[in-house]
C-alpha cells in the first residue's frame, strides 16, 4: 500500500473532488486545542469542539494524509458495537453502566446520521442493520447464547432478534443459512467518503488540518513536530494503532491487522439471489471475525482478522498485504456465496486495529496536564469515535453531561507484557482461536479450548 492507502477500494472509489491536498505545518504556532491524528477520532473531536464553541482555535496534525489510518480502510460497519466486555463493565461499574453504554452507542448512530445531513456529507449511508448468520450447528448455539446475553441486560426484540432460517434467508442469500441474529443498529458506509467529508466539514468550521506533519511528542501544552511546535492549552492524542510508536506508549495497545478484499461490481442476477437489498452488514458466528457489506456500487467489501501480530507492535505498509489471508478471505466469501464463481477481486488491502490489554476502549482527559485521548476501539471504532469526540469536547469544556459518566471515561487498561511474551502470547491466542473454528466446522466440540477463547475475547 502506498502512502495514500491507495490499494483500498475506498481510496480507489473516492471522488476526485474529495482528494484535497493540505500543507504541512511550517514553524511554531499557537492554538487552543491541538490534535494528533486526522482519522475519525481526531476529526469528530474537532467537530464537537467547534460545535460547542466556534471561537476555539483547533488545529489537527496528521503524519500522512486525512484518513490514512483505519478510518480510510475499514469495513464500513457504522455499528452500535462497543468492544469492551459487558460483564467486565458490570463488575467494575455496575449493571446500569452496561445499559447506559449500549444505549449511548445506539444513540450515536442517530447522531452521526444527523451530522451527515447537517453537513451534507454523502458516504453511501444505508441503515440496514446487521445480520449475523449461523452457518454450522455450533453457530446456532452461539446465536442463542448471544441472544440470551442481550436479554440479560434488558435489550428486547427491537434491538436484537432471532431470525428463522427462512427469514434470515430472505435477508441474506448465503449457504448454508441456519438462522440469524438481526440488529437494526448499523449502517453500511463508504469509510473514506466519511473521513474526507468530515475533514472538509471541520475545515468549513475553521479548523486547520496540517498533513505530512508527524507528531514526535505529545506533551502538556504542546505537540512537537519536525516542522515546528503547536502550543496549545489542550492537546489530544487520536493516533489509535500508531500510538505504540509514540514515546512512553509502547505497551498501551497492540496493533492487530485486519485485511479486506473487494469484488468487481456484481450483476443484478447475482444480487437477486444474494439479496442484502437494504445493505445490512453481515458476518457469521466464527471466533476469528469476518465482516462484509454490499457496497452502494454493487460489490462485496469483505474482511477478516487472522494475520500474525508483528514483533514489537510494529506497523508497516508491507503488513497490509498477506496473500494467504487474502486467499482465505476469498475462499470464505465464495463458500458463503457459491454463485460468486470467478468474479474478479479488484482490491486487496489491510490496516491495524488497536487492541488494549483488556480489549476495553477508553476516552479521557487529564486536566492537570491538559492531555486528552481516545482509542483502543479494537475493530469497532467507526461509530465509537463519534461518541469519543463528543465526550472529549464535554470533558475539555467541563460540561457535566451523561456522556462523561459513561464507564469507558477515564478507564485505564493494563499494559501489554514486554516482548517476547507479547509476541508469543498474541500469536498463540490467534492459533488457538483458529483451531476452535476449524474443530467446529469439522463437527467437533472443542469445549476446553472454547472456554479459553471465550475468556480471551472477553
Ligand atoms: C481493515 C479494517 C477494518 C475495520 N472495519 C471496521 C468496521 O467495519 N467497523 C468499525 O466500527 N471499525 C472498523 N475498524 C476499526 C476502525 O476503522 C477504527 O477503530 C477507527 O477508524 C479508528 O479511528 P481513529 O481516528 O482513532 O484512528 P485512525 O483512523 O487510525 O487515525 C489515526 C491517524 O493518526 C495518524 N498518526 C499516527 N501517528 C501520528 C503521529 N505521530 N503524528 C501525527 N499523526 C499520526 C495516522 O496517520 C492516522 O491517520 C476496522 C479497521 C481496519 C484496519
Amino acid at each position: 500500500m502506498n502512502a495514500t492507502g491507495g490499494a483500498s477500494l475506498w481510496q480507489a472509489t473516492l471522488p476526485e473532488a474529495e482528494r484535497v491536498a493540505r500543507p504541512a505545518l511550517a514553524g511554531d504556532i499557537v492554538a487552543d486545542v491541538a490534535i494528533a491524528g486526522a482519522g475519525y477520532t481526531g476529526l469528530w473531536t474537532a467537530h464537537a469542539l467547534k460545535r460547542a464553541d466556534p471561537t476555539l482555535r483547533v488545529v489537527v496534525c496528521e503524519r500522512e494524509v486525512v484518513g490514512f489510518g483505519a478510518s480510510g480502510r475499514n469495513g464500513g460497519w457504522c455499528s452500535a458495537l462497543f468492544a469492551g466486555s459487558r460483564d467486565a463493565t458490570a463488575r467494575r461499574y455496575g449493571r446500569d453502566a452496561v445499559v447506559a453504554m449500549q444505549r449511548a452507542m445506539f444513540a450515536t448512530l442517530d447522531e452521526i446520521e444527523r451530522v451527515l445531513g447537517d453537513e451534507g456529507i454523502s458516504c453511501d449511508w444505508a441503515r440496514g442493520g446487521t445480520i449475523q448468520v449461523a452457518t454450522i450447528p455450533a453457530h446456532v448455539s452461539r446465536l442463542r447464547e448471544d441472544l440470551d446475553d442481550h436479554r440479560k441486560w434488558g435489550f428486547g426484540d427491537d434491538d436484537y432478534r432471532e431470525l428463522s432460517p427462512t427469514d434470515s434467508s430472505a435477508l441474506i442469500g448465503c449457504r448454508p443459512n441456519l438462522g440469524g441474529l438481526f440488529t437494526p443498529h448499523c449502517a453500511a458506509i463508504h469509510p473514506a467518503k466519511l473521513v474526507h467529508g468530515l475533514a472538509r466539514a471541520v475545515e468549513r468550521a475553521g479548523v486547520t488540518i496540517y498533513e505530512h506533519t508527524s507528531v514526535s511528542a505529545i506533551e502538556p501544552g504542546r505537540l512537537r513536530t519536525a516542522q515546528g511546535t503547536v502550543h496549545a492549552e489542550i492537546v489530544v492524542r487520536a493516533t489509535e494503532a500508531f500510538s505504540a510508536a509514540l514515546p512512553g506508549l509502547a505497551r498501551t495497545i497492540a496493533p492487530i491487522y485486519s485485511l479486506m478484499i473487494a469484488t468487481e461490481p456484481l450483476p443484478d442476477a447475482f444480487w437477486a439471489e444474494a439479496r442484502l437489498e437494504s445493505r445490512p452488514t453481515f458476518a457469521d458466528f466464527r471466533h476469528m471475525i469476518i465482516y462484509g457489506q454490499r457496497t452502494a456500487d454493487g460489490r462485496f467489501a469483505f474482511g477478516g482478522r487472522g494475520t500474525p501480530y508483528h514483533f514489537g507492535s510494529r506497523i508497516s505498509a508491507q503488513f497490509d498485504r498477506d496473500p494467504p489471508v487474502f486467499d482465505a478471505l476469498h475462499a470464505t466469501l465464495r463458500s458463503l456465496f457459491p454463485a460468486l464463481g470467478d468474479a474478479a477481486i479488484t482490491n486487496r488491502w489491510g490496516g491495524a486495529v488497536a487492541v488494549p490489554r483488556d480489549w476495553y476502549p477508553s476516552v479521557g482527559f487529564d486536566r492537570d496536564r491538559g492531555i486528552a485521548w481516545a482509542g483502543g476501539y479494537v475493530g469497532d471504532g467507526v461509530s465509537t469515535t463519534n461518541l469519543a469526540g463528543r465526550t472529549i469536547a464535554d470533558l475539555v469544556l467541563g460540561h457535566d453531561t451523561d456522556l462523561v459518566r459513561l464507564p469507558w471515561v477515564g478507564h485505564r487498561s493494563p499494559r501489554w507484557e514486554p516482548e517476547p511474551l507479547r509476541y508469543v502470547g498474541v500469536n498463540l491466542s490467534r492459533k488457538l482461536v483458529e483451531s476452535v473454528d476449524r474443530a467446529e466446522v469439522a463437527g467437533r466440540d472443542p469445549r476446553w479450548r472454547s472456554a479459553i477463547v471465550k475468556r480471551l475475547l472477553g
